[in-house]
């Protein structure tokens, strides 16, 4: 019997009758994925979606093979960001991931939907059947990086993720405000808890860019998420400045154009998630 290729249209074994069926539909017998990494964050609305575009972008950039699980599954925000929204092809091995501009590959509900604006009121199980789904029977292929867009908060897809992606880590994503400071703690204390480890902390909406280009503005105070860090033993991975034109290049579906990926550390993150957290 020949090597099995995940091509079934196009193979003999089948046509002749000899296939076992024992592939058929298991994405994962194809699927090498060097690094799982979930991004969470302890509250909505900091940027983790964002930050976890971004940090594709980053990786991308610098020649890795990338793809983002989006597993915000009742409020997927990554295909907007890339500006895509065309349904994925299924095969007889699973579904394919479709790729944005720059090659990342891309799983989420809202390039399942019928459209985009419509809900998904579905029960935690169910959600956490989901991203099994996008996990099990996603062709995946061959990643360097597979980054994982987790719903705020310490609740039943985090856990999910937690429980069965091989994760090597996770990324906490937080701002200044005293708030999200509050709650990045609890997110924080579920990786300990988990035994997942803390790979790195991005501080978003950190400060703006005075027009003269020579101050900085801390609008929510400064320096917060460096005290996590030190409070946590987790390094800081980048502080990201509060800057319309992201918002404005996300809304545009452009966040590949955006220089703010440029501003994330990601040699401090893969030496980190080399040592697997420690
Ligand atoms: P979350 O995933 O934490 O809910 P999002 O990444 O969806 O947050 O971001 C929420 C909103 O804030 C979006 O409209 C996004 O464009 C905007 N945003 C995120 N980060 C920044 C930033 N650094 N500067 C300006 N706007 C931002």
């Amino acid at each position: 019997m020949s090597e099995c290729t995940g091509s079934c249209s196009s193979c003999e074994e089948k046509e002749q009758g000899r296939c076992t069926g024992e592939q058929q539909g298991k994405a994962s017998v194809l699927n090498h994925v060097k690094r799982v990494i979930a991004v969470m964050s302890g509250k909505g609305g900091v940027g983790k979606s964002t930050v976890t575009a971004l940090l594709a972008v980053a990786y991308n950039k610098k020649g890795y093979k990338v793809g983002i699980l989006d597993a915000d599954i009742t409020g997927p925000s990554i295909p907007k960001l890339f500006g895509m929204n065309s349904a994925p092809p299924v095969t007889e091995f699973g579904i394919l991931p479709p790729r944005s501009k720059q090659g990342i590959e891309i799983i989420s509900m809202n390039l399942l939907l019928p459209s985009e604006d419509e809900p998904v009121i579905w029960r935690g199980p169910i959600i956490s059947g989901a991203i099994k789904q996008f996990w099990e029977e996603v062709v995946w292929g061959d990643l360097d990086y597979l980054f994982v867009d987790l719903p705020p908060g310490t609740g039943d897809a985090p856990l999910t993720v937690m429980q069965t992606l091989p994760l090597h880590g996770v990324v906490v994503v937080t701002s200044p405000q005293d708030l999200a400071q509050m709650v990045v703690r609890k997110a924080v204390k579920m990786a300990q808890k988990m035994k997942v480890p803390l790979l790195g902390i991005v501080e978003n909406m950190s400060f703006m860019e005075c027009p003269d280009g020579r101050h900085r503005l801390f609008p929510f105070g400064e320096g917060k998420a460096g005290l996590i860090s030190q409070e946590f033993n987790i390094p800081l991975v980048g502080t990201l400045p509060l800057d319309p034109s992201l918002s404005s290049l996300g809304d545009e579906g452009k966040i590949e154009e955006s220089p703010a990926a440029d501003l994330l550390k990601i040699d401090v993150l893969t030496d980190r998630a080399n040592t697997n957290g420690k």
